[in-house]
């Protein structure tokens, strides 16, 4: 669908629905229509589904509020923060944050899957304050999340929030990014394939299962589609200028998701690689393309050959040499050549996925939840190519 018909499809929303805030953005909208080339505010696909039937709200890799424990430092932190949120809290109430550069603020999330204690704070995000505004990354995982982080923001500085950048768009990086679209001149900067997710019918399912778990934070849930949209590989990039500081954010394919990216912090050397890298748990690569993984890695390490501090979107930031690029390596490596020996013996997908067991990883966090999906996608790539 063209850009065009996109916007005569949310025209007819406004049509439907008048609501102050609606007119107002119809308003931008048909100033947008007017000059084509200024996009000028990130506009919302609404998703009005309900919750999912029958899904169990007791997960079995959620937070355990018992384990509850906050690292001193988030910096190379042996151990991810264990913590409950709370729904009750007003949503003017700031979040637990870490300060791990002079400028570089960083949330840190649990390191489980989404429940009714973490509530959607299962990942990390972070913002930069500059001399002229805030660039923020990522939103965390649900609309009320993203207003909590707005509420930190404002805690450490009144400077205006600039940019949203979104690496990818999974639930847990992308769905506080509805609390940003309404601050005014604010501009949203994400992968082409968060704006085609967004429009997607994956999405729906998506949003029904979360609304399961924490429906009065999803509610006027709004898929954003970015102002500004990265893709076309090679890996193309956007570099962004603000208050004395250089952020250059760049397309790395397809490796984790719909569409990645990674953000360089120029002048601080820090290098936001969001899910090409997890410290601390075992990855999950059912949605994205299992050779990207290496080849990206591959392609960050030498393209950024100075990094001081490495951030990715689970666990702790750290410092060189990057274990954490190490071990998500040797898994996806031992994973793939294990599946490619399945295959060759003629092992079914049910064999080789029981056999698939690795024991360096076996006691990571959320190994049993992602790794005999791991094992199923993997073994389906290495076919098909073979056949
Ligand atoms: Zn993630």
């Amino acid at each position: 669908m063209s850009g065009f018909w996109k916007r005569v499809r949310y025209f007819d929303l406004y049509l439907t629905k008048p609501r102050p805030e609606k007119i107002m953005r119809m308003i931008v909208l048909l100033l947008s229509m007017l000059i084509p080339a200024a996009s000028l505010a990130a506009m919302l696909v609404a998703i009005d589904v309900p919750p999912l039937e029958g899904a169990n709200i007791n997960q079995q890799f959620g937070t355990d509020p018992k384990q509850a424990f906050m690292p001193k430092k988030a910096l190379n932190s042996p151990r991810a923060p264990v913590f409950q949120i709370h729904a009750s809290d007003p949503d003017t109430q700031p979040l637990p944050y870490y300060r791990i550069a002079p400028d570089t603020y960083f949330f840190f999330g649990n390191i489980a899957e989404v429940d009714g204690i973490n509530r959607g704070f299962n990942g990390n995000a972070g913002f930069v304050v500059t001399r002229d505004g805030v660039l923020v990354l990522d939103a965390l995982g649900t609309p009320y999340l993203g207003r909590r982080m707005i509420a930190t923001i404002r805690k450490v500085t009144k400077k205006p929030i600039r940019y949203l950048v979104i690496s990818h768009a999974h639930p847990d990086h992308y769905y506080g990014a509805s609390a940003f679209a309404s601050i005014p001149g604010i501009r949203i900067i994400s992968h082409a394939g968060t704006e085609a997710y967004a429009y997607s019918t994956t999405i729906e399912r998506s949003v029904g299962y979360r609304k399961v778990f924490l429906p009065a934070e999803m509610r006027n849930f709004r898929a954003v589609v970015p102002d500004i949209l990265i893709g076309g590989g090679n890996p193309s990039h956007l570099v962004i200028k603000l208050g004395g500081k250089t952020f250059e954010i760049y397309d790395t394919g397809f490796h984790h998701s719909h569409g990645d990216l990674v953000m360089w912090q120029k002048e601080d050397r820090i290098l936001w690689i969001s899910d090409l890298a997890f410290n601390g748990r075992v990855t999950y690569i059912g949605d994205g393309h299992l050779h990207e993984i290496g080849a990206m890695q591959d392609w960050v390490l030498k393209q950024f050959p100075n990094v001081a501090m490495m951030v990715p979107g689970h666990g702790a930031p750290q410092t060189p040499p990057f274990s954490m690029v190490a071990s998500t390596r040797r898994y996806v490596d031992t994973l793939t050549e294990t599946m490619r020996a399945a295959i060759k013996q003629g092992q079914s997908l049910q064999d080789a996925v029981r056999l698939a067991g690795i024991r360096e990883f076996e006691t990571w966090p959320l190994y049993d939840l992602n790794h005999w999906i791991n094992a199923n996608f993997v073994y389906r790539t290495l076919e098909e190519e073979l056949f």
